[in-house]
């Protein structure tokens, strides 16, 4: 990892603590659903990959896995309406239990756009795994599974990228 490891800078959370806590998220998803939610897990895309990669195989109800890209939305002027989805997933979310899967958020603004989008698909439930929380201010209802609160920095590794660099690092680290 010598390579890769140049210019990421200090570890946030180690390789071991990532896994642990995937573990327990999965098991309190797992008590959260039954075979009878029809449970679709939606990562988005690119960030969530490697989380979702490791907690799908943390949850022991049925499930099946969709991804969708958003486009960066950054600016509060587009949080309303209908944001742009790269990639819409193929999955009919009406009547099922869905579960967004995110790697960060910060502002929420990324979040609560696609919220509001996903939910005029009527889905039976939408909840919110997201892996690293730094303020999420303003998202309504709050993230249901939280794995850990995140400093107020800029981090990469585990599916987290600084300018598509560094997503395969095992850990996460402070640029
Ligand atoms: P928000 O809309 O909540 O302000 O920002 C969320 C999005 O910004 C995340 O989905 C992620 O793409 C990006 N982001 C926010 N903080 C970080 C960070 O520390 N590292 C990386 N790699 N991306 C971040
Ligand atoms: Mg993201």
């Amino acid at each position: 990892m010598t390579e890769a490891v140049q210019g990421a800078g200090r570890i946030v959370f180690q390789a071991h603590e990532l896994r642990d806590r995937v573990l327990a998220l999965g098991r309190e998803i797992s008590d959260a659903y039954g075979p009878e939610d029809r449970l679709l897990v939606l990562g988005v895309l690119k960030g969530s990959f490697v989380f979702m990669a490791d907690l799908v195989r943390a949850i022991d109800v049925p499930l099946q896995v969709d991804f969708l890209i958003a486009s960066s939305y950054g600016d509060e002027q587009v949080s309303s309406g209908d944001p742009k989805l790269l990639y819409d997933p193929g999955s009919s979310l009406q009547g099922r239990a869905v579960l967004l899967v995110e790697d960060i958020v910060d502002s929420g603004s990324t979040l609560r756009t696609l919220l509001s989008t996903l939910r005029e698909r009527r889905p039976a439930s939408l909840e919110v795994c997201v892996l690293l929380h730094k303020s999420a201010a303003g998202v309504e209802p709050p993230p249901r599974w939280v794995g850990f609160d995140a400093p107020n920095e800029f981090l990469v590794g585990y599916g987290l990228d600084h300018a598509e660099d560094f997503r395969q690092l095992p850990y996460i680290a402070s640029l």
